[in-house]
């Protein structure tokens, strides 16, 4: 079933972006697909071009939005994600989620959209309770070398809530944890694509400190479901009137938490690798932890990752294989 049958996805082009749009367009929707390729690819989505349902807009979402796409649903995922593009792009990465979470809402605002409204884990900072719930505040450096993405993305979520409360936009808020899938870029510089190019062609894994810090993967299909069950799940808000009390917010990710070291261990060994492990300085406010706790998510949305992480890795070694081959 579909809230509406026009879905406008930001960041359409990205890794996250162009599986939502292959699973919209599967569900019956007709896909607005709009990323200004900063670091989407074009090719991620050039599959869907053949489908009539399906229209690309390279485009910045933190331009004034084209009137003419009338959209009821959103899905905004535009955003530098990497930590190693979000510091690369700082200021991009602040516009992103300042002028194009504003660009976003007022589009839904006029037209009455439904927007999904993509957040993150790192609007816990580096937690000091583990798992996280929704209802933590978090710890985040302000000023701190991942300033740029953390306070940008707590930024958007007051200004969701606002429209939420103040014009009555629906929103739901998907604060989503680390994901990983096919079409990530090998020059990506997260800890997967990194470990799996690695991996792939014999280099050492470079794990960052002494390799203790843990993460919690989610396989992409597992979070693309997420993002469906979040835009179908009934609201009781009326749209265009003030609300009072919070939207939806809900934590998306695998709560199977690993280290790092035990991450490159296990990439070694799914890729049959002989690669060693070369220890190299930790980043500067590195969460030290992160786990989704999923209760919300489970309870609201009946929703929990299907996917074991000795699965998925072995699902996206060919991905990460052809990628090399080809040299993208
Ligand atoms: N990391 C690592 N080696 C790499 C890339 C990342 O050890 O080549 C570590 C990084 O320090 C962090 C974790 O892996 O502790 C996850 O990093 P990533 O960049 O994927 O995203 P984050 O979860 O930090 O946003």
């Amino acid at each position: 079933m579909s809230v509406g049958k026009r879905a406008l996805v930001t960041g359409g082009a990205g890794f996250l972006g162009s599986h939502l749009c292959e699973r919209l367009l599967a569900e019956g929707y007709e896909v607005v697909c709009l990323d200004n390729l900063l670091t989407g690819d074009a090719k991620n989505v050039l599959h869907l071009q053949a489908d009539d349902r399906f229209t690309f807009h390279k485009a910045d979402v933190t331009e004034p939005l084209n009137e003419d796409v009338t959209p009821d649903i959103i899905f905004h995922l535009a955003s530098l994600a990497s930590p190693v593009h979000y510091s690369t792009y700082p200021i991009e990465t602040l516009r992103v989620g300042s002028l194009g979470a504003d660009n976003v809402l007022e589009l839904a605002r006029r037209g009455g959209a439904t927007v999904v409204f993509s957040s993150t884990s790192e609007v816990y900072g580096d937690p000091e309770i583990n798992p996280q719930p929704e209802s933590y505040w978090g710890n985040v450096n302000p000023v701190g070398p991942r300033s740029m993405y953390d306070e940008a993305k707590r930024y958007s979520e007051a200004l969701a809530v606002a429209f939420y409360r103040h014009y009555g936009v629906d929103v739901r808020l998907a604060r989503i944890f680390n994901t990983y899938g096919s079409r990530m870029r090998l020059d990506d510089g997260r800890v997967l694509p990194n470990f799996m190019v690695q991996a792939l062609t014999g280099k050492p894994l470079t794990v960052y400190g002494d390799g203790s810090q843990t993460r919690s993967l989610c396989f992409v299909d597992d979070l693309v479901e997420g993002l469906l069950r979040a835009a179908h799940w009934q609201s009781k808000l009326t749209k265009g009137q003030p609300q009072t009390g919070e939207p939806l917010i809900v934590n998306l990710g695998n709560p199977d938490e690993a280290t790092v070291l035990q991450l490159a261990q296990e990439i070694i060994a799914v890729t049959g690798s002989d690669s060693t492990i070369d220890y190299k300085p930790l980043p500067g406010d590195d969460p030290q932890v992160r786990c989704p706790d999923i209760t919300r998510a489970k309870k609201i949305l009946g929703w929990e990752p299907k996917v074991p992480r000795s699965e998925g890795l072995r699902r996206v070694v060919p991905y990460f294989k052809e990628a090399l081959a080809r040299g993208s």
